[in-house]
């Protein structure tokens, strides 16, 4: 049995901004799944939703500062969470990184400086709990000094850091080296320092004992300029200790045949029941109920990496096609005023939801037929995958994560029973365009659409599978 000490900024359900917090949701519960010793740690934000008890477990002085770290579980799984509770950097309205208005903290490099200084102390079992961990498992830039800080401990614990976004690196003015306190042995070039400015995001890169991405071809990616951010060569030099794992998902939440968000419960020898949650659907965006026309769904962050400026400018010809587009996210205040205008403009075919909503999200996967996920880049993605167990084909573009989990619809992968999707491979809107019609063709195919669905939803994209490649690099280390 390892003892893992998981570290990380976001959890579902505790705090959830993006696809980092599934993972530090799931992947932790798949361990203690395979019997392991698992702790989370995490800030303790004015937003975070603990419903457990939440206790209180040790304090401690960092950086002359008197820190309390508490301990709940997760809601969900009885994982062990402790939260570091400093309420003069987390107990304010906002995110995990912006406030109220949507802007960057501005003490963020403090803040989360602070979060990697407590993980430190719990790595080295110096706050009197008697659990030193074998290996902290780190997760994005906000933990990055984690592993630079343990590499200068004697008899430290193995580290593991996983990037799920390079276009995220954590990087701040000169002046954050003395207020973090950044020893002079990791303050150069080779070590914290990306073009004089602090770099959290290598700390991870260059002293985490391993690197891991979240799938096999963004691993790949990551080693060049047009992914890497200047990050390229750093990361073509650790390629013997950088591998990708694939995400799994959370198979509990997202499941067709108990998912609570969903007015009908339906599986592949029910596919046709897959109809009302579509008139559902369709009633709720206020578009016209149709069960012939095929509906397309988006959710996401309106943001460029999501490809939503492809989706802009093929929309006016998208929507000259027979079918219908539904759309949940928030993001660039300019794309959602632009979304919003297209959707007045063309009300019969295409409407929006702005904003956070999970229970929507839920029925936009069970409701549509097809789902549309053009991204610039993608390290892993997880809706694609929900949509797959959903049986909603989705129409993706080769990069990431994407590459790894959709298999393109042709004659021969029809045969062989592996064609679950639409893939497409230039970021441009005519290639986008050119994938959606060859999706309205496969839909007006009965027979190649039913098998695309079924091929989805028998794929194993289970935590469990991913869970073990984690385990096998741990007892590696
Ligand atoms: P990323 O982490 O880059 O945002 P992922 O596909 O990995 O993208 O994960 C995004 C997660 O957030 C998914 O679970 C998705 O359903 C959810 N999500 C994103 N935007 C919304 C929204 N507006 N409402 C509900 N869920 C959303």
């Amino acid at each position: 049995m390892k003892k893992i000490l998981f570290v990380t900024s976001e959890a579902h359900p505790l705090i959830k901004t993006g696809g980092l917090a599934d993972v530090c949701g799931s992947l932790p519960k798949a361990l203690v799944a395979l019997s392991q010793d698992v702790r989370l740690i995490i800030p303790y934000y004015q937003a975070l939703k603990t419903t457990e008890n939440v206790r209180f477990l040790f304090s401690l002085r960092v950086d002359n500062r008197s820190i309390n770290v508490l301990e709940t579980v997760m809601p969900d799984s009885g994982v062990i969470v402790w939260l570091v509770d400093y309420p003069g950097y987390y107990n304010y309205p906002g995110n995990p990184y912006v406030d109220e208005k949507g802007e960057p903290w501005e003490n963020n490099a403090e803040r989360f400086g602070l979060f990697c200084r407590i993980a430190v102390e719990v790595a080295m079992n110096r706050v009197g709990q008697d659990w030193k961990p074998d290996v902290v498992h780190c997760n994005d830039w906000q933990t990055g000094l984690v592993p630079a800080f343990l590499s200068l401990e004697y008899e430290r614990p193995s580290t593991v850091f996983t990037i799920h976004n390079m276009a995220y690196q954590g990087l701040f003015p000169l002046s954050a080296v003395g207020s973090l306190f950044i020893p002079g042995q990791l303050w150069h070039p080779g070590g914290l320092e990306f073009h004089e400015m602090l770099s959290f995001i290598k700390g991870g890169l260059v002293y985490a004992d391993y690197i891991t991405t979240v799938s096999p071809t963004y691993a790949l990616e990551i080693q060049t300029a047009e992914f890497g951010y200047g990050l390229e060569g750093l990361l073509e030099y650790r390629q013997a200790s950088l591998g990708g794992i694939i995400n799994g998902i959370d198979l509990d939440q997202w499941n067709s045949e108990t998912d609570p968000y969903i007015p009908q419960l339906y599986s592949e020898t029910s596919l046709a029941d897959k109809l009302i949650n579509k008139t559902a659907l369709q009633t709720q965006f206020g578009l016209p109920v149709n069960n012939k026309i095929p509906l397309l769904g988006l959710i996401g962050r309106l943001v460029e990496q999501k490809g939503i400026d492809l989706i802009i400018e093929c929309l006016p010809e998208m929507l000259t096609l027979d079918l219908q587009l539904v759309l949940l996210g928030s993001g660039d205040k300019e794309y959602e005023q632009q979304l919003q205008g297209l959707a007045d403009l063309y009300p019969d075919n295409f409407a929006i939801t702005l904003g956070y909503n999970e229970a929507l999200a839920h029925l936009i996967e069970a409701g549509a037929d097809a789902f549309l996920m053009p991204s610039k880049f993608e390290p892993c993605g997880l809706n694609q995958m929900y949509s797959q167990r959903y049986g909603t084909i989705p129409i993706v573009r080769k990069t990431g994560g994407l590459a790894d989990t959709v298999t393109d619809t042709l004659p021969e992968t029809l045969d062989n029973e592996t064609a679950s999707g639409i893939v497409f491979n230039e970021a441009s809107a005519s290639a986008l365009l050119e994938a959606i019609k060859r999706c309205l063709i496969l839909y007006d195919m009965p027979e190649a659409w039913r098998s695309m669905q079924i091929n989805a939803m028998r794929k194993d994209f289970s935590w469990q599978r991913s869970a073990e490649d984690y385990l096998a690099l741990y007892e590696r280390l």
